[in-house]
């Protein structure tokens, strides 16, 4: 048993490894809801998944219950392993250890509920300042379709399931005075934006700039009738299950409200690839985005939710309050706008 452990089965984490061993097996996967009878590797692949969502549901949890909850959630996980490890007493130090952290958590929870939490009524009970925003209140079917019924206003969410209103387009884009990657901005579709967000994305250069970091703007508005050319390329070069993790059907394009903005950085050739989240212009946008209103909206972990790939060029404009308040949530932007997440002022 002691050998098998030592030899990495997959790429599952070693806690869950013990799964592979005939006397625990049945036990531990059953435990997950796992048939171990054939494809040792499979069913760790699947543990190891099922395991991840239990703990992102878990922090998600914690975080619609106002708390920070990333210490005392990586303790609490250290702490039942530690119990089958290492023994009851070291796991009862964790756990102690995470009620520590919990309470030292507890002017953040003040903070962020400062920050979500809106008018007291008078049961006591608070609004959320985006109750108005929610998901489900701010869409219509119309021909079997669901439909935004907020396109103009920046808190509008837009993805895959929710289209814009048929010949949407924002009737006040402009170019924002920022670098671009490309020639002659002026004249082009994709350097626009709304008033709003523009003015907001050359503040949120100026600042980068200030702290040494070089960022370009690449890809900005998009017509549906552009929107619509590029899927149609993207779908008969690649097809069309790989075209919809990366681009939107036409009527589906956050390009498309003028709020959302692709950025890069000379560190990875202006290009618009993952490896732009490892590079220190990256993590300036995800850090600090929210002070100038925006969001980086396709989230690392987030594809469920977000319907699409980790994107960490891609920021979206929903003004200050809505940015700082996602941001501190650590939820993605469909997820703290859902009506639950709301309700109650969470
Ligand atoms: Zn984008």
């Amino acid at each position: 048993m002691s050998r098998r452990l030592r030899k990495p089965p997959c790429r599952v984490p070693a806690i869950f490894r013990c799964c592979r061993t005939p006397p625990l097996r049945k036990r531990r996967c059953r435990n997950f809801g796992v048939r171990c009878a054939s494809g040792w590797a499979e069913a760790c692949e699947k543990i190891g998944q099922n395991a991840k969502k239990t703990r992102s549901a878990a922090q998600a949890e914690r975080s619609r219950a106002g708390q920070q909850g990333g210490i005392c959630v990586n303790i609490y996980t250290a702490s039942r392993w530690g119990t089958i490890v290492l023994g009851t007493a070291l796991a009862a130090g964790l756990l102690s250890a995470c009620s520590a952290a919990g309470a030292k958590n507890e002017p953040d929870r003040e903070a962020q509920q400062s920050v979500k939490g809106g008018t007291e009524d008078g049961a006591g009970k608070s609004q959320s300042p985006f109750a108005g925003d929610s998901l489900q209140s701010t869409v219509e079917q119309k021909d079997g379709r669901n439909v935004v019924t907020n396109p103009t206003s920046i808190h509008v969410v837009v993805n895959k399931n929710r289209h814009l209103p048929d010949g949407y387009e924002p009737s006040d884009l402009v170019v924002p005075n920022v670098p671009f990657s490309f020639g002659d901005p002026e004249n082009q579709e994709k350097s626009r934006m709304r008033k709003e967000a523009a003015g907001a994305l050359e503040q949120l250069f100026a600042g980068a700039k200030k702290d040494g970091i070089e960022l370009y703007a690449v890809s900005g508005y998009r017509s549906y009738a552009r929107q619509k050319d590029i899927y149609d390329y993207n779908v008969s070069t690649r097809g069309e299950e790989e075209t919809a993790k990366v681009s939107a059907a036409p009527g589906t394009s956050e390009h498309q409200t003028g709020l959302a903005m692709d950025v890069s950085s000379p560190s990875v050739g202006n290009a618009l690839e993952q490896s732009f989240g490892d590079t220190e212009e990256g993590r300036w946008l995800a850090d600090r985005g929210q002070e100038y209103g925006f969001i980086v909206h396709y989230l690392k972990g987030k594809e469920e939710q977000t319907g699409y790939s980790y994107e960490p060029w891609h920021i979206r404009y929903v003004g200050k309050e809505l940015a700082e308040a996602v941001h501190a949530s650590g939820l993605s932007l469909e997820e703290y706008l859902e009506e639950s997440s709301l309700a109650g002022g969470q």
